[in-house]
Order: C-alpha cells, then sequence, then structure tokens
C-alpha cells in the first residue's frame, strides 16, 4: 500500500535525523501531504499507528497538515484562481502546479541531549 512506503520512509528520515543527534529524544513530527499528493491522510494516520512500534516513532505522535493545491504560470507567475481554467490569463501558458504535490517531512521536534 502507498501509505504503508510513505510511513516506512518517514520513519526512516526520522532515524537518520535522530541519529545525527544522539541520545536526542524525538517529541513530534510533521508532515505536509498536498491534496494532489494521492494521499488518504485519514489512511497515512492510520498506516503510522500501525507502523511506528517497534521504530524510533513509537511515541511521538505524528501531525499531517494538508497542503493546498496551488497553480501558477511558470513564466508572469500569476496564481491562477481555485477552479479556473488551469492557463495563465496574462499569456495563455499552461499552468504549472507550485503546490500541492508534495509529500514532505516538514518538522521534527527532538529535544537533543
Ligand atoms: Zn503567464
Amino acid at each position: 500500500m502507498h501509505e504503508y512506503s510513505i510511513i516506512q520512509s518517514l520513519v526512516d528520515s526520522v532515524e537518520s535525523v535522530a541519529s545525527q543527534h544522539t541520545g536526542g529524544t524525538v517529541h513530534h513530527i510533521y508532515v505536509d501531504i498536498g491534496e494532489l499528493a494521492g494521499v488518504d491522510c485519514d489512511l497515512l494516520q492510520t498506516a503510522y499507528e500501525t507502523f511506528r512500534f517497534g521504530t524510533i516513532c513509537q511515541d511521538v505522535p505524528l501531525t499531517i497538515d494538508r497542503i493546498e493545491a496551488r497553480w501558477e504560470c511558470p513564466h508572469c507567475h500569476i496564481v491562477i484562481s481555485r477552479g479556473a481554467v488551469l492557463r495563465c490569463p496574462a499569456c495563455n501558458e499552461p499552468a504549472r502546479l507550485a503546490a500541492g504535490g508534495e509529500i514532505i517531512l516538514n518538522r521534527v521536534e527532538m529535544e537533543v541531549a
């Protein structure tokens, strides 16, 4: 399942961040999920609850932030309004996805010994 492989790499990333701060304790992790990333956030949370046992994330809460899709013109950088035709109103260039496709480990809160 897609969501499980995301969680797998998420936990790997947290472990690698933690390994750079030996003895530190991870308190909270935050991920950004774009609305067009094709990720089911509920399923992602469930996958995390299942997967985290026995990992560095066992007692670490996960906060998922949903990022709204934003389209813009690659030339003029005009932001295309939501629901509008995905072309630039100024130069007619096809719009480019500027936000909303991402899957990002945004922040790891940890206490460093
Ligand atoms: Zn344009």
